[in-house]
């Protein structure tokens, strides 16, 4: 919106300096027109003007020396001293008829001294000059005078208007009268009226008695004094004649003339016109051209319009062009701008793709160094688990062997005696209790031979895989194993299992190992407690076997509850126990379906083992 108004702002302010522009240059060309015009006009009028004053000239210097010419004329001076009688007079009203004629001249006659005309060419028309007295105008009084007489006037009897030359006639020096030579001068304006221009002919009161225009003939050129009104009138030049000026305003001078304005049909229109002058001395005349400026105004416009549409067709090009190269601008502009957007984007992606990248990479390594430590922390824990692995292996075996030992050296130190008591029974022939003694060592070879089958297990089933167990065998069995710890600490330990013949999958040797593991880590815990008990309870919640092995030792530390299962956390003394005791058993529990966790309980410690139990019926029907 502001945009537009501002465009409109900006092409309305445009358009008004155009049309300011405008106005001044056609103003200047205007200007310049008129004055080149007026200039070519006045030459071409200047011309017109010295043609009309050289045919002037020409008209009355046809006759100029005829009154001259005729003067010297013996008959004329003779007539004049002695007119004679009526036939005289009118032989040389002939004769001045006759001259006349022959000069093309308006009339001619002759003047006695008084001013008396006494011969005249026109004496058989209806109003002729002969008898008339003329000598109050000036020609007759320059002619007496002995000059040529020259001037113009209305004539009184003919009038018409006309040019008059009149020559002294004398005789010696004495002047006896004047001849006088009227030329017609109305078929000046005949000759003259097809002109554009108009030509006027004023005398030296500027009163006009020749013109192109009718209507002008004796008016003036500008006001007239009541004076000089007053002179005209007694000259008797224009008898009868209203004397009248011209309305008409002068407007500008100029070197080559004056721009007047005139008032047309009473005042209704005007024209504006260019006037020129000549003076013709001889004749006393003013003579004026006054050309109309019309076509010049009708030229101003046409170089108006033509400028002024050069100026519009150059604004709108100007316009057209300057859109154009505004545009082309924007256009680079907005290029210029994209380009530079696109630009910048691409360094930014390209920043982002490297950051990502180093970031990328650097993740990636990290990864690498992670899995390469993962994998030698796995191989650490491999290793040391098959190692640990081995070590409880050989622990157990120790355990197993010190049992061992501790079961056969038990019998066999009973049976030593036992044998030693049925020999000595025997040497005394007491039978019967050489016998008692004897049967009390077959009991105990059985039982050292239950001690090889269980070890024989041991080898057989240490494969690892799930089989039927019987629970209360392989809690005897563990038992069996830490018998000698359980007596020698006197350690009470009740077994409950619900129901007797609970069976568990598992692996025998693994679970016993297991068992063995929870088992000792109770007996360590009550060995120092004045009551020193550990139950064994197993009972069946719904597919499961619970094995709750509770000691009344002094129970975990709430801080360690939860770190028992992790590997090498112990609290034992260094060379009681690595920490891996209750992280196999979770392992080797996990491999066969089960579980371990330890349970809260009000005073010691409270493990709970789960697996999966096998159905008696299921088993007899396999
Ligand atoms: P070790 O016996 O070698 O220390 P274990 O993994 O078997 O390793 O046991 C980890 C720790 O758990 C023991 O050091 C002990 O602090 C604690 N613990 C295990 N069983 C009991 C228990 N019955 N009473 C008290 N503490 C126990």
């Amino acid at each position: 919106m502001y945009s537009v108004n501002f465009l409109a702002i900006r092409s309305v302010s445009g358009w008004i300096t155009t049309l300011a522009v405008m106005v001044l240059v056609l103003f200047g060309v205007s200007t310049a027109t008129y004055k080149k015009g007026l200039e070519e006009l006045a030459e071409q009028s200047s011309v017109q003007l010295d043609l009309f004053v050289l045919y002037l000239r020409g008209v009355l210097g046809k006759y100029e020396s005829l009154p001259e010419m005729l003067a010297r004329d013996k008959n004329l001076v003779g007539f004049l001293i002695n007119p004679g009688g009526r036939e005289r007079i009118e032989a040389f009203n002939r004769y001045l008829q006759t001259v006349n004629d022959i000069s093309n001249a308006s009339d001619t006659y002759l003047m006695d001294k008084d001013g008396l005309t006494i011969a005249a060419s026109n004496w058989q028309d209806e109003r002729p000059f002969v008898g008339r007295n003329f000598s109050y105008r000036p020609y007759f009084q320059q002619a007496m005078k002995g000059q040529l007489g020259r001037y113009f006037a209305l004539g009184t009897t003919s009038i018409k208007r006309g040019y008059y030359f009149a020559y002294p006639v004398r005789l010696e020096h004495e002047i006896l009268g004047a001849v006088v030579i009227k030329i017609d001068i109305d078929s000046v304006e005949k000759s003259w009226g097809y002109h554009d221009a108009t030509f006027i002919v004023t005398d030296p009161e500027d009163v006009i008695f020749l013109t192109t225009r009718p209507d002008w003939r004796f008016r003036t050129i500008g006001e007239i004094s009541p004076r000089t009104l007053a002179l005209v009138k007694k000259s008797r030049r224009y008898p009868d004649a209203d004397i009248q000026p011209i309305a008409m305003r002068r407007i500008q001078d100029y070197p080559f003339g004056k721009v007047i304005n005139l008032d047309e049909q009473g005042g209704t229109t005007s024209a504006t016109v260019l006037q020129q002058f000549r003076v013709m001395d001889e004749a006393g005349w003013n003579v004026h051209i006054l050309s109309d400026t019309r076509p010049l105004r009708k030229r101003i416009l046409a170089t108006n319009v033509l400028v002024g549409s050069a100026i519009m067709i150059s604004y709108l090009l100007l316009t057209v062009l300057a859109q154009r190269r505004r545009r082309l601008a924007e256009i680079k502009r907005f290029e210029d701008r994209s380009r530079q957007a696109l630009q910048e984007a691409n360094e930014h992606l390209e920043t982002r793709v490297q950051e990502r990248t180093a970031e990328l990479v650097e993740a990636n390594r990290k990864l690498l160094s992670e899995i390469q430590e993962r994998k030698s922390t796995e191989d650490v824990l491999r290793r040391t688990r098959s190692e640990l692995v081995h070590a409880a292996k050989m622990a157990t075996l120790g355990q197993l062997s010190a049992g061992i030992n501790h079961e056969l050296n038990q019998p066999l130190a009973a049976i030593r005696s036992y044998a030693d008591n049925a020999r000595q029974f025997l040497e005394k022939g007491r039978k019967i209790e050489a016998a008692w003694n004897m049967a009390q060592i077959s009991e105990l070879t059985d039982r050292m031979a239950q001690i090889g089958i269980q070890l024989k297990e041991f080898s057989r089933k240490s494969s690892g895989k799930p089989e039927i167990v019987p629970l209360h065998g392989v809690i005897d069995g563990a038992l069996e194993i830490l018998a000698s710890g359980i007596l020698k600490n006197k350690i009470a330990v009740h077994v409950r299992i619900q129901p007797e013949n609970l069976q568990v999958s598992a692996n025998q040797v693994l679970l016993q190992q297991v068992l063995v593991n929870v088992l000792n880590n109770a007996m360590q815990a009550v060995e120092s407690c004045h009551e020193k008990e550990i139950a064994i309870d197993a009972c069946v919640e719904e597919d499961r076997a619970r094995i709750i092995i509770h000691d009344s030792g002094p129970g975990i530390a709430g801080d360690h509850v939860k770190e028992i299962f992790d590997p090498f956390f112990t609290t034992k003394q260094p060379g009681q126990g690595l920490g891996l005791g209750l992280t196999i058993s979770k392992r080797i529990l996990k491999e066969m379906g089960g579980t371990i966790v330890l349970e809260p309980a009000e005073s010691g410690a409270r493990f709970v083992i789960s697996l999966l139990i096998v159905d008696q019926q299921n088993e007899n029907e396999q």
